[in-house]
C-alpha cells in the first residue's frame, strides 16, 4: 500500500494494512470461582492460546484470598498448555514467612514470573492501606524478597493517572524506579483511556531514566456500569465520550461489545503507531473482545516461539 492510500484509512485499518512489526500481547486472567467459571476460563485460555502471548497472568484476591486457586490455575496452565504463566502476589495480611513460602512452592512448581504487588485492604478497594508489621511492606519490599528467594522475572504495577494513595506522578515515578532497583524488569499500567496522558506519563518515565518495558493496561469493557463503579474507587477516569458511546446500550450487551472492541482496538492501534508494541490485556476471563482486538492489531495464531522452559 503506498504512503497516500494508507494515510487516507483511520489507525486501525493502517493496523491491518500491515506495515507494522506484529505487536507483543499478555492476557490477564482471574482465578476461578467454582466449577462454571473454571469452564469458561479455560474456554477462554485455549481460544487465546495460540496467539502465542508473552505470558499470561493470574490475579491474586484481596488478602489473599484466593492464594491456593491462583496458584492452582497458573500450574495448571504451566503444565495443560504453551503459555508461560505468571503469578499475581500481594502483600496483604500476610507474613514476610507466608509470603516467603508461596513464593518458594511457585519456584519449586516452576514458575518464573511473579507479578509484585502491594494488593489493597480486603473488602475496601480504594481504601487505607495498614501493613502487617511483620510483612513486607509495599511492592518494592516485595519485589526484594523475591529476588532474594530465586531469580524470577518480576513485573509491578504502575498507575497513568497516578496511584489514589499517591501524592504526584513524581511519587509514583520514584516508587516505580525503586521497585526496578530491587529487581523489577517489566512495568504493567492499570488500565486507561486517555492516550494522550499515558503517552505524557511514559515519557516522564524515560526522562526519569527507567528504561524497563512499560506495558499498556488494555481494558475492553462490555459492562460501562461496572467499569463507572470501580473506576472512581481506583482513580480512573472515564471520559465523556466512553460514556456517551455506552448511553442506553444497558439492555443490549450485543452492541456493548461491539462498541468495547472498537474503542479498545482504536486506543491500540494508535499506541501501536506511536511506536507500543507491547500489550497487556485485562480479558475478565472472556476470551472474545481480546481475541478481535488481537486479529484488528495483527497478532494471529502462531506456533509457540520456544519451548517452554522446564521445571528445576
Ligand atoms: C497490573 C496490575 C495488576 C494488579 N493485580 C492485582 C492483584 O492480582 N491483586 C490485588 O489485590 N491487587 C492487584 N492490583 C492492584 C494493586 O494491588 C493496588 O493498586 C495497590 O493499591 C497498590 O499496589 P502496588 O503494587 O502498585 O503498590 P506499591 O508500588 O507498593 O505502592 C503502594 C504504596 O507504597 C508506597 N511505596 C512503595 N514503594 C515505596 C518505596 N520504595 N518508598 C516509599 N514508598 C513506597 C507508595 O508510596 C504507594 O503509596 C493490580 C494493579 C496493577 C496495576
Amino acid at each position: 500500500m503506498s504512503p497516500a492510500q494508507s494515510s487516507a484509512l483511520g489507525p486501525v485499518a493502517r493496523a491491518g494494512a500491515g506495515g507494522q512489526p506484529r505487536p507483543r500481547v499478555s492476557f490477564e486472567f482471574s482465578p476461578p470461582k467454582g466449577p462454571k467459571s473454571e469452564e469458561s476460563l479455560w474456554e477462554a485460555i485455549r481460544r487465546l492460546e495460540p496467539l502465542n502471548p508473552e505470558f499470561v497472568s493470574v490475579t491474586y484476591g484481596a488478602g489473599g484470598s484466593t492464594r491456593e486457586r491462583t496458584h492452582r490455575t497458573v500450574v495448571r496452565i504451566l503444565k495443560e498448555t504453551t503459555l508461560k504463566p505468571a503469578a499475581h502476589l500481594t502483600c496483604v495480611e500476610a507474613s514476610r514467612a507466608d509470603v516467603d513460602e508461596v513464593i518458594q512452592d511457585y519456584w519449586d512448581a516452576g514458575i518464573r514470573h511473579i507479578v509484585a504487588l502491594r494488593g489493597d485492604p480486603p473488602g475496601s478497594l480504594g481504601g487505607a492501606y495498614t501493613p502487617r508489621s511483620d510483612g513486607y511492606q509495599n511492592a518494592t519490599e516485595l519485589t526484594a524478597g523475591i529476588k532474594a528467594i530465586a531469580p524470577f522475572d518480576v513485573s509491578v504495577g504502575v498507575y497513568p493517572q497516578i496511584h489514589p494513595e499517591s501524592p504526584s506522578i513524581d511519587h509514583d515515578i520514584e516508587v516505580l524506579k525503586a521497585k526496578v532497583d530491587a529487581g523489577a524488569t517489566r512495568a504493567i499500567s492499570n488500565f486507561f483511556f486517555d492516550i494522550d496522558g499515558y503517552l505524557r506519563f511514559v515519557d516522564r518515565i524515560r526522562k526519569a531514566g527507567v528504561e524497563v518495558p512499560i506495558l499498556p493496561g488494555i481494558m475492553p469493557v462490555s459492562s460501562f456500569s461496572g467499569l463507572a463503579n470501580m473506576s472512581g474507587r481506583i482513580g480512573v477516569e472515564i471520559p465523556g465520550w466512553l460514556a456517551t458511546h455506552f448511553d442506553g446500550l444497558d439492555e443490549d450487551p450485543e452492541t456493548r461489545k461491539l462498541v468495547a472492541a472498537s474503542v479498545a482496538a482504536e486506543m491500540c492501534a494508535r499506541l501501536a503507531e506511536e511506536g507500543f508494541s507491547d500489550f497487556h490485556f485485562y480479558t475478565l476471563n472472556r476470551a472474545d473482545l481480546v481475541y478481535a482486538i488481537c486479529r484488528v492489531l495483527g497478532v494471529r495464531e502462531t506456533p509457540p516461539a520456544q519451548p517452554k522452559e522446564a521445571a528445576a
